[in-house]
């Protein structure tokens, strides 16, 4: 049961030539470029394989990446080689993050929240207020898992090999084990069930927030600045 085996089943997040992953930096794209306006430094954290970060750098941002998985991180780096590109991706954890306090202009932090129990999510928020300068600005893209579990169902299909054929979420619904099967495997993964109120309220304690939309039936973008 791990999350690797997740990612290498689906090329949502790992591979960038796929419709699902070009569909991701599709929708996104427009609401980063309304949002940030001001060229800066970004910092990309859990930027898997990269799209966002190059996606940033093409538009003129200076871009760091950082991810705790050297096997994204490996990807990332053989797509910078071969794109020329100047992003720097770092190996490191997004709750103790190795940079100075006020550092970026910019955090963004796309679909990553489920891999946080609330303790480490609190932890991550902490960190990116701290590395935001005065006036900086958190883009954070995250699914209603809590929503999105009252549709999960045993024969769902998920992208073109896999259906989700069992679901259990934990008492507390903090947790939901989801089993991914195929024709020839299987593989469980444990995810972290965050609401958007859940969200809101841990964010609450280091953030001010500028602006929240949906973008799909369960996914949001918000736009947060540190309160200091
Ligand atoms: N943001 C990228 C994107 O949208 O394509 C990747 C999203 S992927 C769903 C979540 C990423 O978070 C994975 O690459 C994973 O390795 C990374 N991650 C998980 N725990 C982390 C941690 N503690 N610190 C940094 N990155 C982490």
């Amino acid at each position: 049961m791990s999350f690797a085996d997740y990612y290498r089943a689906f090329g949502t997040y790992t591979d960038m030539k796929s419709e699902e992953y070009r569909r991701r930096l599709e929708a996104i794209e427009p609401l980063l470029v309304r949002h940030m306006r001001a060229k800066g430094k970004v910092l990309d954290l859990g930027c898997g394989i990269g799209g966002f970060s190059f996606l940033l750098e093409d538009l003129g941002f200076e871009v760091t990446g950082i991810d705790i998985s050297e096997e994204m991180l490996n990807t990332a780096q053989k797509l910078a080689e071969k794109r020329g590109s100047k992003v720097e991706f770092l190996l490191g954890d997004a709750r103790n993050l190795p940079f100075r306090d006020n550092s970026f202009d910019y955090v963004i932090f796309i679909d990553g929240l489920f891999h946080f129990n609330p303790l480490e999510l609190n932890r991550v928020f902490y960190e990116v207020a701290r590395v935001l300068k005065p006036g900086g600005r958190f883009l954070l893209q995250f699914t209603d898992m809590r929503s999105l579990l009252r549709e999960l169902k045993g024969t769902q299909i998920i992208g073109k090999r896999y259906w989700i054929s069992e679901v259990q979420p934990d008492e507390k619904e903090k947790t939901v084990l989801i089993k991914f099967s195929s024709e020839d495997d299987s593989f469980w993964v444990r995810f972290n069930v965050w609401g958007k109120t859940a969200v809101e309220l841990l964010t609450k304690l280091y953030f001010r927030q500028l602006h929240s939309e949906n973008i799909s039936k369960h996914s949001y973008f918000q736009v947060y600045t540190p309160k200091k």
